[in-house]
């Protein structure tokens, strides 16, 4: 199914709440979900196959296309041996393994299953019904569907550039506000916030507000503007930063995220999680996969060689490439019929390279693609000059 197709779908069932078909929701001999569940606009996911063709790329989910440390998936085969015993429900070693990475102290760490848990524990943790949270324009749409499940009301606040802006940010601060989501770098755009930034913005929130800073790409940034945020956290009380195995450790389907975060932080996701939230697969996958250093430097150098490549070589083709410091790039089409982003999508699927559609995300002629193998790199540049008429 495409983001469109979604968004029709809730748009549809919006329409239908109009029109009358609420009294399904009002309905005595039914259970319902509170009627902001009914509001998410369900989160859809980049597709994996394309009928009728064999050998396809997945360029849809920002995997990574080196795959996991070796020494992650030994790990994962030795827990296999283990399985019928609850796995270790304090992280223990996965803490240890990344506060020794990062140093950091572990007692300010939880993990969970995937970050996308922890961002909806914190909107649990922090939300009451009619509270606000913000995010931005083009922000991760994980942000509104964890908003709304506990309740909360999503408030957007706009970007320029494509950029989260600070001022904005602030601008929609108001008496209800209790907590803040900022991708850093943030996907679809790939652009991010100087940390100089990020303390601005830490400084002029209300203390009570809490601002989650999503560092998903984190490893991927090499700028000397940029930091994830771990001072930020271990000098304020009110900010925290989640982290993911899913991308530059390329571990997506072993589900492992962490936070790092204040005492009392740390303290109210501990009540609410669930006691065994990480899997012992997991748990031992992303202690070795932390422990093992060169296989994620391979990764980030693998990845700043061909961004640079593709980037460069899409705009000689002519396409608008918003520059990015993650594992993915923004692509713009021409608004010219035949040329447009769902014409591509369509094209390079048909040669088995899947990419991400972005009207979800407020791009309707725009398509995200994740920086791939030399193989997947060099096919999709050759598809693209194909498609556009310029062989
Ligand atoms: C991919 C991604 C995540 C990671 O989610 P996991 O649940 O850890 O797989 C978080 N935030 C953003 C912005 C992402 O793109």
């Amino acid at each position: 199914m495409l983001d469109e197709t979604a968004a029709d779908a809730h748009k549809q069932r919006r329409a239908n709440d109009l029109h009358g078909d609420k009294a399904m929701t009002d309905r005595a001999d039914i259970p319902a979900p509170r009627s902001s569940v009914l509001d998410i606009a369900p989160y859809v996911p980049g597709e994996a196959r394309v009928p009728g063709v064999e050998k396809v790329f997945k360029l849809a989910s920002n995997e990574s296309p080196l795959g996991p440390s070796p020494a992650a998936v030994e790990a994962i085969s030795r827990v296999a041996g283990q399985v019928a015993d609850y796995p270790d429900g304090s992280a223990h070693d996965l803490r240890t393994a990344i506060a020794e990475r990062h140093g950091l102290n572990p007692d300010n760490i939880v993990c969970g299953n995937g970050s996308d848990e922890l961002l909806h524990l914190l909107a649990q943790a922090y939300l009451s019904p009619g509270d606000e949270a913000i995010h931005t324009e083009h922000g991760f749409l994980v942000y509104p569907i964890a908003i709304r499940a506990a309740g909360g009301a999503p408030v957007v606040a706009r970007e320029e550039n494509l950029t989260a802006s600070v001022d904005a940010i602030l601008e929609k601060v108001g008496p209800r506000t209790r907590l803040v989501y900022l991708a850093n770098p943030n996907n679809p755009t790939g652009t991010y916030l100087p940390i100089d930034e990020l303390k601005r913005l830490q400084a002029e929130l209300p203390p009570h507000v809490l601002l989650v800073i999503d560092a998903a790409y984190a490893e991927y940034v090499r700028r000397n503007d940029y930091e994830a945020g771990i001072e930020l956290v271990s000098t304020c009380e009110n900010v925290v930063m989640t982290r993911t195995f899913s991308k530059a450790y390329g571990l997506a389907g072993m589900r492992i995220g962490w936070m790092y975060a204040p005492a009392h932080v740390v303290d109210a996701i501990n009540r609410i999680r669930g006691p065994f939230n990480v899997n012992a697969a997991a748990l031992a996958a992303g202690a070795a996969a932390m422990r093992d250093a060169a296989h994620l430097q391979e990764a980030v150098e693998h990845n700043e060689q061909w961004r640079e490549w593709l980037a460069g070589q899409l705009s000689a083709l002519g396409l608008e490439v918003t520059p990015s410091v993650a594992n993915f790039l923004l692509v713009h089409f021409p608004d010219e019929a035949g040329k447009r982003a769902a014409d591509a999508d369509a094209f390079l699927k048909s040669r088995g390279l899947i990419l991400r559609r972005m009207a979800g995300y407020g791009f309707p002629n725009a398509l995200r693609l994740s920086i791939g193998t030399e193989e997947a790199n060099r096919l999709l540049v050759d598809a693209l000059r194909e498609f556009l008429g310029r062989s």
